[in-house]
């Protein structure tokens, strides 16, 4: 194969062939191509895009570069959630354990954090001892036995997708409709799903900020899931603020922990409820939405999905007793410290591509493919746009390794974190669900 040719190609804008993508990825997933020419040729998608023939074979040679999840035995739905990231964005912690205590099989495999957005498998790993890298027969088992299952890839599935994924996050080039859905949908497919809620999030911190972005992201993701046979719906939420208040590892399994007990942000809650109760209309195991969302709703209260939250953590190799004191279990930030308001006014915008990277600045994401992170630091921001605060209000808390990182991180908020005379224009939390169908607008404006 001459990878150049292909660069070559893509570079100039024409059309790779699916026999080329299939064979470049097995290539590159048996460590056969280097890095330098698939970071070439990421660039060269991110600039010419991709036909959607192109796009639906890069999927396939990303999903048949491992091998695939067989859960077919199971009687119960095969449902999974993904989004396509953002900044605060927790909800697969609360939502898998959730959706598996309303007796549907989840069988999760998620990502590290991309760009300025955090990862669900990095939220995971602070909690001491968990252990995403799961064989497929330890998944397969798991989720026989418990329901669900929080991996991540491994040389088995998704191979080529997990190399990619870290590639692209240290190119520069994940900002690309052809990339992310081929991402996204390698993964989903290759779980052996009957059913997918995607979360397609829009505004600033989305990779798609623009709403007619993401719509396009969310129909290229849902046709690649149909075609396949898997019944795919996106809803469209809001990233143009950071979701909930905890953003950095360890302090978002916190606030999950709160979230699952009941308690914690209302936008986080309400999202989550939202793509739960999509879970359940995709599995058909609730007659309609009002009965789906009734049916989340009483299973949360319940503490049905703590318990599950509790035997994942368990089963996956924790420490259990982060359900009851997170905060004895989880690692700590030496300096916690928190910004005030220098006037009185409303939030105006909380900028979330600026709180990521400030995470990054942290130390709690990475700019190479090799950093280690360190789960412990972070920000809580307290405030979302649209609250009003006086002047002296605590803004924003960091929690941060040391002194230099702390005031790094302290100027990126105070730049961040907008306030101002008048409130801003309410954005609604959960906007759209796009279907194989077409698009239906919600209403649903949320909690601040
Ligand atoms: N999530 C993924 O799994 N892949 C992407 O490219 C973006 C978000």
């Amino acid at each position: 194969m001459n990878v150049v040719a292909l660069i070559e190609r893509k570079r100039n804008g024409g059309q790779l062939a699916a026999g080329e993508l299939r064979d470049l990825m097995r290539a590159y997933a048996a460590d056969e191509v280097p890095d330098y020419q698939m970071s070439a040729l990421a660039m060269a998608v991110y600039f010419r895009g991709m036909a959607d023939e192109e796009i639906e074979a890069l999927t396939t040679a990303m999903l048949e570069s491992g091998r695939m999840l067989d859960l077919s035995h199971l009687t119960v739905p095969r449902i999974d959630k993904h989004s396509t990231g953002g900044v605060g964005d927790k909800v697969s912690l609360i939502l898998a354990p959730l959706v598996a205590a309303c007796g549907i099989a989840v069988p999760m495999m998620s990502g590290r954090g991309l760009g300025h957005t955090g990862g669900t498998l990095d939220k995971l790993e602070s909690i001491p001892g968990f252990r995403t890298r799961l064989s497929l027969e330890e998944t397969a088992a798991q989720v026989e036995r418990l329901g669900v299952a929080m991996i991540g890839q491994t040389k088995e599935i998704a191979p080529a997708d997990r190399k990619f994924y870290s590639l692209r996050d240290a190119t520069s080039t994940v900002e690309a409709i052809p990339l992310i859905a081929a991402s996204i949908m390698s993964k989903k497919l290759a779980e052996g799903l009957t059913g997918l809620v995607l979360d397609v999030k829009t505004g600033a911190g989305a990779f798609m900020p623009k709403l007619e972005d993401a719509l396009r992201l969310a129909h290229t993701m849902i046709a690649l899931g149909e075609r396949r046979g898997c019944p795919t719906v996106a809803l469209l939420t809001d990233m143009d603020a950071p979701l909930g208040v905890a953003c950095g590892n360890a302090l978002e399994v916190e606030e999950s922990v709160l979230c699952l007990r009941g308690e914690g942000p209302a936008d986080l809650r309400e999202v989550t409820l939202a793509l739960s109760a999509e879970m359940l209309l995709v599995a058909k195991a609730a007659e309609n939405e009002i009965a789906a969302r009734r049916r989340v709703e009483e299973v949360l209260a319940s503490g049905a999905a703590l318990d599950k939250f509790r035997a994942i953590v368990r089963a996956q190799g924790s420490d259990e007793r982060v359900v009851d004191d997170p905060r004895g279990v989880l690692p700590q930030a030496k300096i916690v410290r928190t910004l005030e308001a220098e006037a009185e006014g409303f939030v105006q915008r909380v900028e979330p591509r600026a709180v990521g990277r400030a995470i990054i600045d942290l130390g709690g994401g990475r700019t190479k493919v090799t950093d280690e992170i360190d789960p412990s630091v972070g920000v809580m921001i307290h405030h979302r746009p649209g609250s009003r605060v006086e002047r002296g209000a605590p803004l924003a808390t960091v929690h941060a390794r040391d002194e230099a990182t702390f005031a790094t991180a302290a100027a990126a908020l105070r730049y961040a974190i907008v306030v101002g005379e008048t409130p801003p224009p309410t954005r609604p939390l959960v906007s759209h669900r796009v279907t194989a169908r077409g698009v239906e607008e919600l209403s649903f404006t949320g909690a601040s």
